[in-house]
């Protein structure tokens, strides 16, 4: 190929330029923000949350780009193993898994580590523009139209066009890809949405040397619709990052949103697991609360249309876009970017419809999809639709969940399928179910948080 246009230069774009590089003479990244200096662009104001990577994230960061944690780790960011990863269920702490891995940063610091390198490669061109449309010749797509213009702005715009061999949308949930699809004679692909009217909110902390650098993620089940308060405890995570720093966040289902109001914020921290009420009573916040509304998680079922255009590939939240709580979305990006490298690498023409490509990343986006919907349906404003084999992931994944917070076994299976690493049908195994089942009717010898007063 001589040429590829990855429209959108966030983290899954990035990921899939690095990977289309390896098969082009050159790559274009067409991206509105001007992201190559320290701001945080408007396209994407979810960068500002707390970000975790899960296990096979990172993996995938070091199988692309060797020796980034290192680069990280100079740049401030922590790392938390075995026992100072904590994960909370309702209050009670987990045991820890062994070969469990964290690397505390904030998603800034990630991703332009991620960028630097990318753009750092011989072939990779950045471009500041706005794509509006992709040309075809035949049944291929052939090219990108975009303004330069900054997409925020009011500076007139000039027009301008890119031949592409391989064209890649990475343009986030909000993609317009559809709608060029559907103007232009295609079908745009089915779409699943579930609402899940989530509300998320991220404050960051002074963090003395003194205090030691664990990573702790809390969950907690919502109480009744009526009223959406946790009765054990708040849900949420806070993370050691760069800048002597602690990120906390918090989320909270829909009318117990978390707002912007430092002191609430402080409140609901001091309701969280114990580690998190102490950031609250011996640290001093820095800066704002930070807010986000993620209304639904969505996907895109590319795999259903009957016929697609060749030279056209979508990843990362363009595709599918599941409930943060569970830390999947740059994962899934950086595995989604690994099936395109198996695609082209397999030697079919780009100029195809890339079947193969969304049938390796459509394992990928169902894994994290059934994750995500199959614990979401537990709560009583989620509607639906059902994941495929949604009753036995539901009745299994109930029994594990109960179980992981008793023996290191089944928390070791059951963390594997939360950091991606093994495909959630692992969790109906008949063995680990067996387990469970055991596990659960004997009693629990678990450090429990005490309960609210
Ligand atoms: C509140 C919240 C918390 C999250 N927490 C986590 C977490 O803990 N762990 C985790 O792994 N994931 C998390 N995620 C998910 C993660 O942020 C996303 O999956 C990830 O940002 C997807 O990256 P992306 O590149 O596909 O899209 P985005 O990051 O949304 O980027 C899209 C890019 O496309 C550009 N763009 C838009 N239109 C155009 C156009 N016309 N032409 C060119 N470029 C365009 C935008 O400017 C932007 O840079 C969270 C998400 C949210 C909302």
């Amino acid at each position: 190929m001589r040429r590829a246009i990855v429209m959108g230069g966030s983290f899954a774009g990035l990921l899939a330029a690095r990977v289309v590089s390896e098969f082009v003479d050159e790559v274009v990244i067409l991206e509105p923000d001007e992201l190559l200096g320290a701001g945080l662009g408007r396209g994407a104001p979810h960068r500002q949350q707390l970000h975790a990577l899960l296990s096979m994230g990172h993996a995938q960061l070091e199988r692309w780009f060797p020796g980034i944690t290192r680069n990280l780790l100079t740049a401030g960011a922590q790392v938390g193993t075995g026992d100072a990863v904590q994960f909370y269920v309702d209050g009670t702490l987990k045991p820890p898994v062994p070969d469990s891995l964290m690397i505390g940063a904030t998603r800034p610091l990630i991703e332009n580590h991620v960028r630097q390198r990318v753009v750092g490669l011989p072939n990779v061109v950045w471009r500041v523009g706005l794509a509006t449309g992709i040309r075809f010749t035949g049944s291929r797509v052939s090219g990108v139209r975009f303004t330069t213009r900054d997409g925020h702005s009011s500076v007139r715009a000039a027009d301008c066009e890119l031949g592409a061999d391989l064209v890649v949308d990475a343009m986030g949930r909000a993609s317009r890809l559809s709608s060029w699809l559907d103007d232009t004679g295609w079908d745009a692909p089915p779409v699943d949405r579930m609402r899940i009217d989530l509300g998320y909110a991220t404050a960051t902390f002074h963090r003395p040397a003194s205090q030691p650098p664990p990573a702790v993620i809390a969950h907690s089940t919502p109480g009744p619709a009526s009223a959406y308060q946790p009765t054990i405890c708040e849900p949420g995570a806070l993370a050691a990052v760069e800048g002597n720093r602690w990120s906390v966040v918090l989320a909270g289902y829909a009318d117990y949103r978390p707002s912007a109001d430092p002191d609430e914020f402080l409140a609901r921290m001091r309701r969280c697991v114990a580690p998190i009420r102490s950031v609250a009573n011996e640290c001093v916040m820095d800066g704002d609360v930070h807010t986000f509304h993620f209304r639904e998680s969505q996907r895109r079922n590319f795999m259903d249309l009957a016929r697609f255009p060749g030279g056209l590939v979508a990843v990362g939240d363009s595709v599918a876009s599941v409930n943060p709580i569970y830390g999947q979305g740059l994962t899934l990006a950086a595995l989604q970017a690994s099936s395109l490298f198996a695609h082209l690498r397999s030697g079919v023409s780009p100029h195809q419809a890339a079947w193969g490509y969304f049938r390796r990343a459509g394992v990928v986006v169902d894994a994290a999809w059934q994750v995500s919907a199959t614990a979401d349906l537990a709560q009583p404003h989620v509607k639906g639709p059902s994941p495929r084999g949604y009753r036995l992931l539901r009745w299994a994944g109930d029994k594990i969940t109960a179980a992981s917070v008793i023996d290191p076994l089944v928390n070791k299976a059951f963390m594997d399928v939360v950091h991606m690493r093994e495909h959630p049908r692992a969790l109906t195994r008949p063995s680990l179910l067996l387990r469970a089942a055991r596990a659960t009717v004997r009693p629990p010898r678990v450090r429990a948080t005490p309960p609210l007063t």
